[in-house]
Formats: C-alpha cells, structure tokens, sequence
C-alpha cells in the first residue's frame, strides 16, 4: 500500500503540531507550511490525498489560498479556522473547500472528517462530493 500524502497549511504551531500529530497516526506523510504562499508551491508538486488550510493566515486571504489550492490538487479540502461566523462556512465552500471545523476542534472530530474525505480503503475512487456537500450532516 502506498503512502498517502497530506498537506498541512497553518501559522500556529500548536495546531500544526496537533494536526500533524492526529493525520501522521492515521497513516498519513504529512507536510506541513505556515504560509499560503508556501502551502500553494507545495501543493503544485506533491500528490496530495488531503490538505487542511487554516483560514486565517499571515499572507493570503484562505478563501484565495482555497480558491488555488483548488486549480493546483483534487485533494479534499479541509478548512480548518477559529472563525465562528456562519457565513464563513458558505465562503469557505464557495471557494472549494470539502468541508469545515471550527477551532477549537477536538481530535476525534478531525478524524471523523478526515475519514469521511478520504476513505483508507478507496484506493483511487474519486469521492462523492457533490452529494456529501448537498445534503449535509445527517445530524
Ligand atoms: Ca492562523
């Protein structure tokens, strides 16, 4: 089985660290960048299966950073901010991202996402996103 890349962009060290903590236990190669510029380079060289993108970052606007992360990888996006306002979550997905948590978040919600996003036994299925993102949370 062979390795799955992730990409981790976020300024704050001990989210990163958490973050990377949770996705390297789940089996991912995490890489990890604190800016967007850097984030987007990245990005337009690995094989991503998943990347994670704080929304508030030192250089670019995340929904700029969303919008091409979106041109440069068909990896999920996971918006990950502390933002609380709920029109964020519409911008957010506007702008391509598969799905949202908020910070504080606690792992086993990551997990479940992430799990969600990319299924560990679909090798190279492409993931039914236009229904998971229609429909919602069942809850
Ligand atoms: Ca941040």
């Amino acid at each position: 089985m062979t390795s799955r890349h992730c990409l981790v962009i976020e300024d704050d060290q001990d989210i990163r660290d958490l973050l990377c903590m949770i996705l390297t236990g789940m089996g991912f190669v995490v890489h990890a960048e604190t800016t967007g510029t850097a984030g987007l380079r990245a990005a337009g060289t690995l094989d991503l299966a998943l990347i994670t993108l704080d929304l508030g970052l030192p250089d670019l606007s995340g929904l700029d950073a969303a919008r091409g992360l979106r041109t440069l990888s068909k990896a999920p996006i996971l918006m990950i901010t502390a933002w609380a306002e709920p029109g964020d979550e519409i911008d957010g997905m506007a702008a391509g991202a598969d799905a949202y948590l908020a910070k504080p978040f606690r792992p086993h919600m990551l997990r479940e996402l992430v799990q969600r996003l990319c299924p560990p036994e679909h090798h190279d299925a492409p993931p039914s996103r236009a229904e998971d993102t229609a429909t919602g949370s069942p809850a």
